[in-house]
C-alpha cells in the first residue's frame, strides 16, 4: 500500500483525487489539508477513515479541534508541514492553490518524498529551486496538470536529446476569438463558465486570460528542462490532445484522451504503475473532428506576459504571479475589469524589475512586494 497525503483536498483536484483513492487497491490516505475548509475536510476525514488533518489557517484549525474528536489536527503553515514530515507517508498530492503551495512542496521534496504535483506556483515561481532540491534528495516530482501529465508519459518513454519540440494544447478559454474590445465588459460569470474543463476559481479565470497556459509553459520549462524557444502553445477547443512532442527523427507524439482530471490524478498517484479508472473510451469517429489554430497573444497578453517574465528571470516569475492572484480576486470582487488584470500584471512586472533569486526567502520577499504593488495598481487601474 501507498500511503498517500493530500493537500487541498477539499477543492476541485482533492475531492477526484480521493475518489481515485478510494477505487485505487493499491492507495491509502493518511492525512488531509485544507486551507480554510474545516467543516468539509472532517466529512472528508470521517468518510476516508483519516486520523490526521491539518488547516493552514489558525483560526479554522482551532475550530476544527473543537469539533472534531476523531483524530489529530494540525494548524497553520507549521501544522502542513508537520503532517507531511512526521506522518511516514510515500507520497504528497500538493493540489493547493496559489504560492501557499510553494512552502509544503519544499517541505515534500526536501525529506525525500515524491511529489504529485498539482500546486503550478510551486514551479511557476520556485522552479529552478524546487527542481534543484528534487535532484539534491532524490524525489521524484510528477505532474498532475493534464498537459505535463501527458508531456511527462511523451518525454519519458524517449533517450535525452531526442526531443526537439514541445507542444501544450490550450482550449483558449470561454473568450476565444473575442477582439480585446469586446473582453472588456465580460462578467466574472461569463469568465468562470470554462467550455471543457471544470475547475476552481482563480485557475477558471486564469484560463479565460490564458494566464494558466503562461504559468503552465513555465512550468514545461522547469519539468522538462527545455528552453523556451522550444514550448509552443496551439489552441485546441476540444481539449482532446493533451500535448504533443516532436521527435529529432521528423516524428510526433501526442497523448490523448477526454478532459476528466480523474486520468492525470491516477498517474501521478500510481506512477510508475497504471491502474482502472472508470472513464469511457476516447471515441474519435463520435468526436468527429480536431481542430487547432494559434494563440491570439495580441487579445490575450497574459500569455506574452508570462514568456517576457521567463525570460527575464530571476523573481519575474514569482511577480508575475503574485500580481495575477491579486488582480484575479479583484476581477472576481467585482474591483477590476476583465482586462485590467492583465494591464495590472504588466504594470507590476514594469514596477518591479527581476532580482536574482539565491533562496527561497528571496521568493517570499518579492512575493509580498508584488502584492502590494499590484494592489495600489488595482486601485489605480479601476479608478
Ligand atoms: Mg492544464
Amino acid at each position: 500500500m501507498r500511503r498517500i497525503v493530500i493537500l487541498g483536498s477539499t477543492g476541485s483536484i482533492g475531492t477526484q483525487a480521493l475518489d481515485v483513492v478510494r477505487d485505487s487497491d493499491e492507495l491509502e490516505v493518511i492525512g488531509l489539508a485544507a486551507a480554510t475548509s474545516w467543516e468539509p475536510l472532517i466529512e472528508q476525514a470521517e468518510r476516508h477513515g483519516v486520523r490526521r488533518i491539518a488547516l493552514s489557517d489558525e483560526s479554522a484549525a482551532a475550530q476544527a479541534a473543537k469539533a472534531w474528536s476523531g483524530g489529530e489536527v494540525l494548524g497553520g503553515a507549521e501544522g502542513l508541514v508537520e503532517l507531511i514530515t512526521e506522518s511516514g507517508c510515500d507520497r504528497v498530492l500538493n493540489a493547493l492553490v496559489g504560492s501557499a503551495g510553494l512552502g509544503p512542496t519544499v517541505a515534500t521534496l526536501g525529506e525525500g518524498i515524491d511529489l504529485a504535483l498539482a500546486n503550478k506556483e510551486s514551479l511557476v515561481v520556485g522552479g529552478v529551486l524546487v527542481m534543484a532540491l528534487a535532484e539534491a534528495t532524490g524525489a521524484t516530482v510528477i505532474p498532475v496538470d493534464s498537459e505535463h501529465s501527458a508531456l511527462y508519459q511523451l518525454v519519458g518513454a524517449e533517450s535525452p536529446g531526442h526531443v526537439d519540440r514541445l507542444v501544450l494544447t490550450a482550449s483558449g478559454g470561454p473568450f476565444r476569438g473575442r477582439s480585446i474590445e469586446e473582453l472588456e465588459d465580460v462578467t466574472r460569470e461569463e469568465a468562470l463558465a470554462h467550455p471543457t474543463w471544470d475547475m476552481g476559481g482563480r485557475i477558471t479565470v486564469d484560463s479565460a486570460t490564458l494566464m494558466n497556459k503562461g504559468f503552465e509553459l513555465i512550468e514545461a520549462h522547469h519539468l522538462f528542462g527545455v528552453s523556451l524557444e522550444q514550448i509552443d502553445v496551439l489552441v485546441h477547443p476540444q481539449s482532446i490532445v493533451h500535448a504533443l512532442v516532436h521527435l529529432n527523427d521528423g516524428a510526433s507524439l501526442a497523448h490523448l484522451g477526454y478532459p476528466d482530471m480523474r486520468v492525470p490524478i491516477s498517474y501521478a498517484l500510481h506512477h510508475p504503475d497504471r491502474a482502472d479508472v472508470p472513464v469511457e473510451t476516447l471515441d474519435l469517429a463520435t468526436v468527429g473532428q480536431l481542430t487547432f489554430e494559434e494563440p491570439d497573444v495580441r487579445t490575450f497578453a497574459c500569455l506574452r506576459l508570462a514568456r517576457d517574465a521567463l525570460r527575464a528571470g530571476g523573481t519575474a516569475p514569482c511577480v508575475l504571479n503574485a500580481a495575477d492572484e491579486v488582480a484575479v480576486q479583484a476581477f472576481l470582487d467585482g474591483e477590476l475589469g476583465f482586462t485590467g488584470i492583465a494591464e495590472v500584471v504588466e504594470r507590476a512586472l514594469d514596477a518591479l524589475p527581476p532580482e536574482p533569486v539565491g533562496h527561497f526567502s528571496d521568493l517570499y520577499r518579492a512575493d509580498a512586494a508584488a502584492r502590494e504593488t499590484a494592489r495600489e495598481l488595482v486601485q489605480g487601474v479601476a479608478a
